[in-house]
This record gives structure tokens, C-alpha cells and sequence, in this order.
């Protein structure tokens, strides 16, 4: 398929020619022919059960380890991903994903009881999880296995066909995925493309949309998808701040925050975006971050085989742009043949400056003073709620006031990312920083519709009462009843 990195839907380009057109049409039927195949596969049934789904689930494990070393070549071509980096925060994701959702998968396809209130009975009522349909995966570039399986990992297990959209951005993990994924997974299909295959993934009806990536495009994707009234999780990104007071070991602080923010060079959406340091904080702080870096990445990281390139050219030139304003405390160097920019820290940053009002998606990080924790929740409340929120301080009092005061999809005491480890957390944003949630039993929520049943004997008949005509009798009981379980009522008495 094309590769179109230019932004633009079709649509709005200039008037194509009749082999352009046709072209288009013919992709458009090929999309519409792959999603009716998998709508066919669905409806047959053979997603549904327990034991296919596990099938599916270990051939998409058999696939990652099979094909490790393809694996990490293709993210070493897109990102310069370094093998150990593609390990812990791609392949092994993927594969923690797989194994917690093999573990819980009887669990959580059971059905699960709830109570019957009293005028209801006698009654059994059950929340069923059943499977959505054909699923629409749209990943970006960043972390390219990891983003594309993990929502995948959720897809299968509650039951579902999935059409999955890998980024064009990262071109070589895109060609492996599409190559491996139908020729391990079953009810899978790969659509390989930019904006023009989206676009045109997105007039089809799905039962589900998944998207990964920035919010403009978001906005694009939910809009598409309530033509069908199709429900999205829209995974989106923003600006992730991190809370540093003279409570915090300033050491071991700037070497987590050098690791969050300067992994795959600050591409990550709950990288560190901004420090806001209390003053008492600050000099300790900006003492330790340049040595982290150098402990990390040596006195060139250009040279470290740990260190990243920025993903293209258009990205490289808005990353560069962002460090005009502001005092350079370490890094400021960059490459464009390479795309390398390094490990880069600025302090007094005005908070107007482009690099405090946009996500900056790159190993820039800027460092801010404030007064205090109540400055500091000022600061975060008067912007999008994040994705993240990173504190690093032993004041209990802080740490509270950050929990109740602000809001944000997560928040992680004293270490950046690494909520991402824990299944049992559901991962997502709020507000700007995106809608929904997955990972672990929330993937599995995410991609099931939990279908309430409820299943009532015929005799006694027990709801004679509520059959017209109505009687002053059946008026006095339904008064009655009403009064006992309706709370105002109830109080009264
Ligand atoms: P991207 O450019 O790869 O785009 C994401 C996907 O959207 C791609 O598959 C792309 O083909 C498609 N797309 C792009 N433009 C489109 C259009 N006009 N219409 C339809 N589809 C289109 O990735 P990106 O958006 O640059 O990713 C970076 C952003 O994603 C950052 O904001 C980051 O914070 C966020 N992000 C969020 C998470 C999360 O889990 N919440 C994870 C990674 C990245």
C-alpha cells in the first residue's frame, strides 16, 4: 500500500487523475472486502470460545518469540532501538501482556452474579462478557510492537476479529507485522498505510475502534467512528509533569527521570514532559541531572548504543525549534543526517515558551521553579489534564494534595513509566489525554460488552402487581414498596 507521511487526507488534495481514482476505489474495495472476510469469520462463532481464544493467544506468543531477532532489527531501522530497550519496554511488554491475560482468561470470561433486589425476586441476574465484533487497531510510531499488540492481546482475548493499522512512521516494524500477524493469528488482518488507509479504514462500520496517537488526529478517528455510533478509546498523549520537592533523594530522582524522559529519545507518550522543582529542590536537582545523563549514556550518548534517533525529519526540525528559549544546562547538540538530538535539559523556561505549551515527544526537558506543592497543582490544573503524573517527594502532605487536587490518567509516586508494569492497572488518560482504558482485565473490559441477563420464573407470578388495572390495593403495596427501598422515603419513617 502507499506510504503517505504528507498529514493530508485524500479527500482534500488536489483533483486526482483517473489512475489515482482508480486506484483509491480499488484499495477502498479491498478494505471493504478484508473487513466483511473478518465480519464473516466473527459471525461464524469461532472467536468465541475459551479454547480459540487461547489459541490465538499463544500463536501471537509463538510469533514474538519465533521472530525475536526480525523484531528487534525492524525497531533498531525505524528508532535505533537498542536490544535491551526493545526487550523490556516492547517484546517483553507484549509477552507479560499475553502470559497475565492466558492466567485470568477463565476468570474473566465468567459470568459473573449479582444481587436481585427484593421486589424483583425470585430472579438470577448475571453480567455476561460478551465479545464486540470486528475491532479497528490504529497504532502509531513510537512504540510500534507494543502498541499495536498490547490493545491486540485485549482484542483476542475477549473475542474478537481485529483489523490492525500499524504506523507508517515506523515502516520496517509496519512490513514485519503485516508479513507475520495473519500467518500466526487467526481472524487477523493487517492494513498497511498512512492517512489515505486509515481514511478509508474508517468509513467502514467496526465494532470497536481503538486508537493510539496524537489528539488532532483523535478528534478525527471519533468523529469517523460516530457515524457508525462505534465506541473508541482514544490512547492520546499531552504534557506528563513531574514534581520534584527537597523531600526527594535528588540522586536517584534525576536518574529516573534522565531514564524517563531519554528513553527512545524522549518518544514515549508518559515520558516526563516538564520538572516543576521547588526552590529548595532545584540546585541539588540541576547538580545531578547532567551527571545521570553522563552516567547513562557517556560523555557522547551520539555513541551509545542505549540512545535513539528522533523518528523523521519533520519531527527533528519541531524538536529543534523548541529549545530556542530558555538556559542550556546540558545537551543542545543535534544532527539532522543522524536525526540525533541529545539528552537535553533547560531551566528558566518561560512557561509561554512553545516548549511549556506543546507535547514536546523528544529528549528535551525543561526545568521550572516553583514556590511549593500548591504552586506546582496550580501550575498542572491551569493546563489539559495529563496523561501522567509524577511526584517525587517523601511529604505525605504533598503527595496527598497532588492526589486530590489534580487530575490526570495516572499517577506514580517517586518513579516515571513504570505503571505501565502493573496489569492490574488500568492505563489511560482523562479529558485531553484521551478517553478509556486498557491493559490487563481493562483490555479485556475494553473489547467486551458486558451484557446484563437477567432470568425470571414464570410462576409465582410476582409481578401481578405491576399489571394493569391498577386498584387502590395495588396502589397502598406500590406506595408501600417505594417508601421501603426509595432512600428519601425510606428516611422518613
Ligand atoms: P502517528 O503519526 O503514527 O499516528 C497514529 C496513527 O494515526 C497512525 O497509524 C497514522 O497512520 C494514523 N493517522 C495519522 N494521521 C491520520 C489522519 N489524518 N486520519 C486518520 N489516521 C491518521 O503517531 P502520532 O500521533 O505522532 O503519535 C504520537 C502521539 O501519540 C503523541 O501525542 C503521544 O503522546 C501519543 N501516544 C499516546 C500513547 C498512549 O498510550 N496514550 C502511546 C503512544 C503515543
Amino acid at each position: 500500500m502507499r506510504h503517505d507521511t504528507t498529514g493530508t487526507t485524500w479527500k482534500a488534495r488536489a483533483p486526482m487523475t483517473g489512475t489515482a481514482a482508480a486506484s483509491v476505489a480499488r484499495q477502498e474495495k479491498d478494505i471493504a472486502e478484508t473487513v466483511a472476510r473478518l465480519r464473516a469469520v466473527f459471525d461464524s462463532g469461532v472467536t468465541r470460545p475459551a479454547a480459540g481464544r487461547r489459541r490465538r493467544l499463544h500463536a501471537l506468543r509463538r510469533l514474538l518469540r519465533d521472530h525475536t531477532p526480525a523484531i528487534e532489527e525492524a525497531l533498531y531501522d525505524d528508532l535505533r532501538k537498542g536490544r535491551t530497550e526493545s526487550h523490556l519496554t516492547e517484546i517483553g511488554g507484549v509477552l507479560a501482556e499475553i502470559e497475565h491475560a492466558l492466567r485470568h482468561l477463565d476468570r474473566w470470561m465468567r459470568p459473573r452474579r449479582v444481587a436481585v433486589p427484593m421486589n424483583i425476586r425470585p430472579a438470577t441476574a448475571r453480567i455476561h462478557p460478551e465479545p464486540l465484533g470486528v475491532c479497528l487497531i490504529i497504532a502509531p510510531w513510537n512504540y510500534p510492537v507494543t502498541l499495536t499488540l498490547n490493545p491486540l492481546v485485549g482484542a483476542l482475548a475477549a473475542g474478537n476479529a481485529a483489523v490492525v493499522k500499524p504506523s507508517e512512521l515506523a515502516p520496517a516494524t509496519s512490513a514485519l507485522l503485516a508479513d507475520l500477524l495473519p500467518r500466526y493469528v487467526e481472524a487477523v488482518a493487517v492494513v498497511e498505510g498512512a492517512v489515505e488507509e486509515t481514511t478509508l479504514l474508517l468509513g467502514q462500520r467496526f465494532d470497536h475502534v481503538f486508537y493510539t496517537g496524537n489528539g488532532t488526529v483523535g478528534r478525527v478517528v471519533a468523529a469517523a467512528a460516530a457515524k457508525n455510533l462505534t465506541p473508541v478509546t482514544l490512547e492520546l498523549g499531552g504534557k506528563s509533569p513531574v514534581f520534584v520537592d527537597e523531600t526527594a533523594d535528588t540522586a536517584v530522582t534525576a536518574r529516573r527521570l534522565a531514564w524517563g524522559k531519554f528513553t527512545n529519545a524522549g518518544q514515549t507518550c508518559v515520558a516526563p514532559d516538564y520538572v516543576l522543582v521547588t526552590r529548595a529542590a532545584r540546585d541539588s536537582l540541576l547538580d545531578a541531572l547532567p551527571r545521570a545523563v553522563h552516567r547513562m549514556f557517556g560523555p557522547d550518548p551520539r555513541t551509545s548504543s542505549d540512545y535513539g534517533r528522533i523518528v523523521d525529519d519533520r519531527h527533528f526540525r519541531r524538536l529543534t525549534g523548541l529549545t530556542a528559549e530558555g538556559e542550556l544546562l546540558t545537551g543542545g547538540v543535534c544532527d539532522a543526517e543522524d536525526r540525533y538530538i541529545a539528552p537535553t535539559v533547560l531551566t528558566d523556561v518561560p512557561p509561554g515558551a512553545p516548549v511549556m505549551t506543546e507535547e514536546i515527544f523528544g529528549p528535551i526537558l525543561p526545568v521550572l521553579t516553583v514556590r511549593d506543592v500548591h504552586e506546582a497543582v496550580d501550575f498542572v490544573n491551569a493546563r489539559d489534564k495529563p496523561l501522567s503524573l509524577y511526584a517525587f517527594t517523601r511529604d505525605r502532605k504533598a503527595r496527598r494534595a497532588l492526589l486530590e487536587k489534580t487530575s490526570s490518567g495516572g499517577l506514580v509516586y517517586n518513579a516515571p513509566m513504570i505503571h505501565l508494569g502493573v496489569p492490574n492497572l488500568p492505563f489511560g488518560g482523562v479529558g485531553e489525554s484521551g478517553t478509556g482504558a486498557y491493559h490487563g482485565r481493562a483490555s479485556f473490559d475494553t473489547f467486551s460488552h458486558r451484557k446484563p441477563v437477567l432470568s425470571k420464573p414464570t410462576r409465582p407470578d410476582t409481578l401481578s402487581l405491576v399489571y394493569a388495572p391498577h386498584t387502590s390495593r395495588s396502589f397502598a403495596l406500590v406506595a408501600k414498596a417505594v417508601s421501603r427501598t426509595h432512600p428519601l422515603l425510606g428516611r422518613r419513617r
